[in-house]
């Protein structure tokens, strides 16, 4: 099958890594659903898409909602075609200690990642299954691993980990492969906002962020959106059910 006619969806991909994510497979060839909860946010994405000579389209929807999501990738299908990569990237923070930690802050990291990664994945499998060929890749982090003040993000990352090995077990005899990225730090509105949450600069968090970091820079998103490129791509056809740390080191 040519790239060319390959569809893509990318989730949180108003900005950040989901954005730079979208850039990347366009310029791989792929026609790219650019996801977030705000269609209007999409806007600078899909413009970018299109200047780099893509075709990308704009599609609104809260992945932690399951008829937005049914309705979000038969919209995808209708408009670019059946769906056969997906990059579950949509994502946020409730950081607190867990003594202060809230129903609300635990409920939504889980809705958002671990329930959305559900709900796009079961939702987009149909037209990978149908296609013979299909992609899935989940982003995880380095939090996985354990992070002070994040119980309910390191426990949904960890979860997403199990989650990527089980699609690989049951998905690849259709020819679908599934795997997980766990970025380190990545300078996004994300790292940003946890700068401003620390009461730290921001550009003095990232110097203090490098020095921890075995490469000495903090990452970028596009040092994420080269992983999925590979991953999405035929070279990695025989890569399933992997977590690859992409953190400057062996973790950051
Ligand atoms: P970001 O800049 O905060 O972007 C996340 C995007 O996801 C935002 O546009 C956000 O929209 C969207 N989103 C949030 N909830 C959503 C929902 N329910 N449905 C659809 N879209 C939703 O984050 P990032 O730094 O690029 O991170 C992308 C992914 O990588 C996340 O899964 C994150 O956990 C993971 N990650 C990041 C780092 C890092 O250092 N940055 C490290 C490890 C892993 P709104 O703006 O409207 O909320």
């Amino acid at each position: 099958m040519a790239a060319s006619a390959r569809v893509a969806i990318v989730t949180g991909a108003a900005r950040g890594i989901g954005a730079a994510t979208a850039v990347r497979l366009a310029r791989e060839g792929f026609a790219v659903a650019v996801c977030d909860l705000d269609e209007a946010a999409c806007a600078g994405t899909v413009r970018a898409v299109e200047e780099n000579g893509g075709r990308a389209l704009a599609v609104g929807v809260d992945v932690a909602d399951a008829g937005l999501v049914k309705a979000a990738v038969a919209r995808v299908a209708a408009e670019l075609g059946p769906p056969l990569v997906l990059v579950n990237n949509a994502g946020i923070l409730r950081d607190n200690l867990l003594f202060k930690m809230s129903e609300d802050d635990w409920d939504a990291v889980m809705s958002v990642h671990l329930r959305g990664a559900f709900l796009m994945s079961r939702a987009a499998q149909a037209h990978m299954t149908e296609a013979g060929w299909g992609r899935i890749v989940n982003l995880s982090s380095v939090s996985a691993l354990g992070n002070r003040g994040q119980a309910n993000y390191s426990a949904a990352k960890a979860g997403l980990q199990g989650f990527t090995k089980t699609l690989a077990i049951e998905l690849g005899r259709f020819g679908v492969t599934a795997n997980a990225i766990a970025p380190g730090f990545i300078a996004t509105e994300m790292t940003a906002a946890t700068a401003t949450r620390v009461g730290a600069d921001f550009e003095e968090f990232k110097r203090a962020a490098a020095r921890q970091i075995p490469v000495r820079r903090v990452g970028v998103p596009e040092d994420i959106a080269g992983v999925v490129a590979f991953l999405v791509s035929d070279d990695a056809s025989f890569v399933s059910g992997q977590v690859l740390y992409v953190a400057g080191g062996p973790r950051a």
